[in-house]
């Protein structure tokens, strides 16, 4: 892996103001599978317009125009940690993903089958969704040799068995369907954020026998962020592990676009420290999901996500650059 490719950096500010231009993510070069670069590709970043899997308020099929539009304001070196993602992996867009809105079924063969195009390049997938049923069909492609392990940033388990007298396919259970494909490992799954009012526990119920660590809220606030990080890192140890951000793990009143907002959360600051903590865990994959657009107020669900993608990306970037390509 070259250490700085000039054909794989984002357009500086200081050539092309950032509120101009065409927005791709981060302001990276746009690479289609069909593009002879792909083969070049370390990091993939890719768009799934789709909230098929929305059981409440729809509208995360447009996260991923809001934060190719929010991340064209994002700049290349992280302060906190002095790493610089895109000189440590060849980044690109990929573009999106051509879901079928009108159907379930489909649109999870088309994720795969895509995502299975990564996987064979060794491009490691950095996804903006959608919602959260779309870690699943990530997941088919990216734990095809066998079960990874998770950190899961959500306000919710999203391991319920099924909704609507017996529907399996939903964004409240994506991770009940890993666990049972053998997906995930859930002795090496760790849940940060849970909180708000539930249906009835079952979900809880169906991933403390499983082994997964959930941490509540309330836990997270009385330990501290470092504790909750370090043991969260020492669950999945050095094996290969899958990051899911929910944006609704996020307060609301800092993230209020989205579709299941939950009071309480931990903050934009929070989520960023945490992220912060995973550079040596052995991330192949991550996802960023449920921004729902229409439900935002300025932009500002937008903004943090697109700054949590950069931090994401910083750790993935990490990960990408230790295995050889
Ligand atoms: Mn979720
Ligand atoms: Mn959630």
């Amino acid at each position: 892996m070259q250490a700085i490719d000039p054909d794989f950096l984002p357009i500086s500010g200081f050539v092309l103001p950032r509120f101009a231009g065409i927005p791709t993510f981060m302001r990276l070069p746009h690479v289609p599978l069909e593009d002879a670069r792909i083969d070049q590709v370390d990091i993939g970043l890719v768009g799934v317009p789709w909230d098929g899997g929305t059981t409440n308020r729809a509208g995360a099929r447009h996260g991923p125009r809001a934060v190719r539009d929010a991340t064209t304001m994002v700049r290349q070196l992280n302060q906190a940690t002095g790493v610089m993602p895109f000189h440590l992996a060849r980044c690109a867009d990929l573009g999106d993903v051509a879901i079928n809105p009108a159907s379930i079924d489909d649109t999870l063969k088309r994720i795969t089958s895509f995502y299975r195009e990564l996987t064979k390049r060794n491009i490691t997938p950095m996804t903006i969704g959608g919602d959260h049923l779309t870690s699943l069909p990530v997941l088919r492609a990216v734990a095809e040799k066998g079960p990874v392990g998770m950190i899961h940033f959500d306000s919710h388990t999203d391991f319920y068995d099924s909704y609507f007298g017996g529907f399996k396919y939903t964004h409240g259970t994506p991770f009940r369907r890993s666990v049972e494909e053998g997906l995930l490992d859930p002795k090496r799954v760790v849940q940060i954020g849970l909180r708000g009012s539930a249906y009835d526990g079952e979900d809880v119920e169906f991933a403390r026998s499983n082994g997964v660590r959930l941490v509540f809220i309330e836990e997270l606030q009385e330990r501290g962020v470092r504790p909750v990080m370090e043991e969260a890192c020492s669950i999945v140890g050095r094996q290969p592990t899958y990051l899911s951000f929910d944006i609704d793990g996020v307060d609301p009143a800092q993230a209020p676009g989205t579709g299941t907002p939950e009071i309480g959360g931990f903050s934009t600051f929070q989520a960023q420290q945490m992220l912060r903590h995973l550079g040596e865990v052995d991330l192949v994959a991550a996802d960023f999901v449920e921004l729902s657009p229409p439900f935002d107020v300025g932009g500002i669900t937008a903004w943090a996500g697109a700054n949590i993608v950069f931090e994401i990306l910083c750790v993935l970037a990490q990960s990408a650059r230790r295995r050889v390509k």
